[in-house]
């Protein structure tokens, strides 16, 4: 249960109490207010309802420091039953809508996002300190990502139809009719990610990927962006009332502590959980999931260190364009990326000196850039100080920091061998900071790659003569990250059909999916068998007349669809 009164931890910054003791207030449906550009009200959105409550808080400017107006309203358990119940009533109609419909919705919240214009761009700019340029670039990829679940809807390819026709005359038994689909998994609890305040918040790809397959959503807004997910809020809710969805299909949950998301988890209409963040959260996370009565699956995203290997020749050929790529890579939006190169491991030697100096003074250009908050800038303090502390060599730091928040990024060196003894140098400090790590034979960089644990990706820097080399390292780097690049950087994912982000933990809670594409909807998805059924009780798109317009396995044959 969620605490009635608020837990303000001494030193948290984002959470500032305003009053206490009002009674919750709801307010007046949505649909039909036309308030695309109206101020925000700081009110939670339960279904098609508006609430507030005497407990608020307020987003903090991550640049200059102090509360940006207005303040939000934190839910409390009422909030949270009432989200989680309508949620748990609009199950069943939303799945029952044919696919079509629920492509739609999703169309129809990208509309609503993109019509939302300067607005939202300029909320989450004064919430993140995002550069406008980069918040505009996230806009187009959450509309693009919500816009490529609406086509994999109607292509059908995620609903994994598979029919075994009835063999009446086999011998020595006849088999019945077998028929195969996935069904959404209910109603999902989404946490908006610090990092991607658009593109892994409120509609973000995990809530486009639970909605595409049929879940209604409780979103549990990230409390250092509560403006930009009231904006993002009404963009759905008026795409729900647009496009006719089941109340319940959305609500935003805001609060400032843990003890929300800790009950979100933890209520038992919430049948799954996603998750981009700490590596702490997301842990405690599933621990609450996996002590409930009844577990339920949690796709946390959480840490990497996303290793880039630079095999020799192209350390021979290229050594100085490699650093100021990597270091481009490193530095890129003050290294809040969960794909930043994290880690370098090379061979000693002349090319890997040559890239060691360019990065180094590539580094030292890089002015200092704030950060999404104070907590995640003083995180990145102490992990540099624990590099440091393990032994790490610092070789090069960025200009002197600037006020507030502002990062400054740092490169590290250590020999293989103190890694492998400090297992802990290899953990992730979230920001612009890397470690080179330097081997002294092939075998050693086997046993760092050995060392490592689960990540989102590995890169490999090479050139054709390296090609043996990379073969006798790729099976540890399969095993060990979710995608392996080739002579590029590993920020920057793009969504499409084969993108895999994700990869054994603490990369995620569980290597076996992705966050990001359309294969992300398969999370929130469980196949189901029908036999023996006659073709009136079949679900729709098993029937006879439905069955040959989208693909499936008939027979164990692959058959392409046809669509109206
Ligand atoms: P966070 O601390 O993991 O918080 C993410 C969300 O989880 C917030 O809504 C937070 O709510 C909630 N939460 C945190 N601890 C919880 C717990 N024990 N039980 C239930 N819910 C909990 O992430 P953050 O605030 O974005 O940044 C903190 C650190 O996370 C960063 O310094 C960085 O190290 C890491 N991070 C990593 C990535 C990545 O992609 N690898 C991305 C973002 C952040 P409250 O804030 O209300 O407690």
């Amino acid at each position: 249960m969620v605490t009635p009164a608020r837990t303000a931890t001494a030193g948290d910054p984002r959470a500032i109490i305003l009053r206490a003791g009002e009674p919750s207030l709801s307010l007046p449906t949505f649909e039909q207010e036309d308030e695309i550009h109206m101020a925000l009200t700081g009110e939670l959105f339960i279904g098609r309802a508006r609430r507030s409550t005497p407990r608020r808080f307020q987003a903090i400017d991550p640049a200059r420091g102090g509360p940006i107006e207005p303040a939000f309203s934190a839910a409390g358990a009422e909030e949270l039953d009432a989200a989680c119940a309508l949620a748990h009533a609009a199950f069943d109609p939303y799945r029952s809508l044919p696919p079509a419909r629920r492509a739609e919705f999703l169309d129809a919240i990208a509309a609503q996002i993109l019509a939302q214009g300067e607005d939202l761009l300029q909320r989450a700019h004064a919430e993140t300190a995002l550069p406008l340029a980069r918040l505009e670039g996230e806009r187009a990829r959450t509309v693009g990502q919500l816009r490529l679940f609406a086509a994999e809807l109607r292509s059908g390819a995620w609903l994994g139809l598979r029919v075994d026709p009835a063999l009446p005359e086999r011998q020595p038994l006849p088999r019945p009719d077998l028929r195969q689909r996935k069904i959404p998994c209910g109603p999902v609890a989404v946490f908006g990610a610090s990092n991607f305040p658009l593109a892994f918040s409120v509609a973000g790809g995990d809530s486009a990927a639970a909605l595409a397959a049929g879940c209604p959503i409780v979103v549990k807004g990230h409390p250092a962006h509560p403006g930009t997910s009231e904006w993002v809020a009404r963009a759905i809710v008026a795409a729900a009332a647009a496009t006719e969805m089941p109340e319940g299909v959305f609500s935003l949950l805001n609060g400032p502590d843990v003890a929300l998301g800790t009950a979100l988890v933890a209520d038992p209409r919430i049948r799954a959980v996603a998750f981009t963040g700490s590596r702490a959260a997301g842990v405690a996370l599933m621990k609450v999931a996996a002590g409930r009565p009844e577990p339920i699956a949690v796709f946390a995203e959480m840490s990497s260190v996303n290793p880039v290997i630079l095999l020799p020749a192209a350390l021979a050929s290229r050594a100085g364009s490699l650093a100021k790529e990597f270091v481009a890579s490193l530095t890129l939006g003050v290294g809040q990326f969960c794909t930043n190169p994290g880690i370098v491991v090379a061979l000693e030697g002349e090319g890997l000196s040559t890239f060691i100096d360019a990065a180094a003074e590539a580094l030292r250009a890089v002015q200092p850039g704030v950060m999404l908050s104070e907590g995640i800038h003083r995180n990145y303090t102490q992990g540099l100080e624990r590099l440091a502390g393990e032994g790490a060599q610092l070789l090069a730091q960025g200009a002197a920091d600037g006020a507030g928040n502002c990062a400054r990024a740092a490169l590290f060196s250590v020999p293989a061998g103190s890694l492998l003894a400090h297992p802990a140098l290899a953990e992730e400090a979230f920001g612009p900071a890397s470690l080179v790590v330097r081997c002294a034979h092939v075998r050693e960089a086997q046993q760092v790659i050995e060392r490592l644990e689960g990540q989102l990706t590995a890169t490999l820097q090479m050139e054709e003569a390296d090609q043996p080399l990379a073969r006798q390292l790729l099976p540890a780097l399969e095993r060990k990250a979710g995608r392996i690049l080739i002579n590029s950087w590993p920020t920057g994912v793009e969504v499409c059909h084969a993108m895999v982000h994700g990869g054994p933990f603490p990369a995620t809670s569980d290597g076996r999916s992705t966050s990001v594409g359309t294969l992300a909807i398969e999370r929130f998805l469980r196949p189901v068998c029908y036999q023996g059924f006659p073709d009136a009780l079949l679900p729709a798109e098993l029937r006879a007349a439905q069955l040959p317009r989208w693909p499936h396995r008939f027979d164990g044959e692959l058959r392409l669809g046809r669509p109206d």
